[in-house]
């Protein structure tokens, strides 16, 4: 089957999480399904925005996303992670979410000037924390190629709020 089918099968929607009024995509059953998995990380790759020294993504489901899409790649991996959990010098931001707000930092001196990074996230809602990421790689010195996610919520604007930024997704859903 096509990949947006692979993925479309083990997304679980979850009513009310984390707060009322909001369905979550829950992407676990992906994340334990090797054979689906794989799939879903070699469209990834073979996706990708031309050439990538490394592969960033935003805590915490970025970082499930990001490492295994790196080790395909054969590159490095930059964690985009929430406030204060990082040592030493980073840059902050602080952007809305579909649910509240939320501070993302990235170490200075964590990405060689000039790295070609592919952004990643597990997915892509309104597209503030895309943006955000986005933002703070470029700059702590990345040249970002594109955003990929495994699932794009359609409806809520994600892609626009990102604009001229190349966007892929595996699946979208309403
Ligand atoms: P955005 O900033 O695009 O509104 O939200 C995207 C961020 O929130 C991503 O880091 C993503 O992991 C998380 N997120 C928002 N909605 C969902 C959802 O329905 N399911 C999952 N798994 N993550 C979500």
């Amino acid at each position: 089957p096509p990949v947006a089918g692979v993925v479309a099968a083990h997304v679980r929607d979850v009513p009310d999480f984390p707060q009322p009024g909001v369905v979550f995509k829950d992407l676990t059953p992906l994340f334990v399904a090797p054979e689906a998995w794989d799939r879903v990380l070699t469209a990834l790759a073979d996706g990708r925005h031309g050439e990538v020294d490394l592969v960033a993504g935003v805590e915490a489901r970025g970082f499930v996303v990001g490492a295994a899409l790196a080790r395909v790649l054969g590159t490095g991996f930059v964690p985009v992670r929430k406030a204060g959990k990082l040592p030493g010098d980073v840059v902050a931001a602080t952007y809305g979410l579909e649910y509240g707000e939320a501070t993302i930092e990235v170490q200075t001196g964590a990405v060689p000037d000039g790295s070609r990074v592919l952004l990643v996230d597990d997915v892509l809602a309104t597209g503030g924390t895309a943006v955000a990421a986005w933002d703070l790689l470029e700059r702590v010195g990345a040249r970002v190629v594109g955003f990929d996610v495994v699932v794009e919520l359609g409806l809520l604007g994600g892609r626009d709020r990102l604009g001229v930024r190349p966007v892929r997704s595996l699946l979208t859903v309403g």
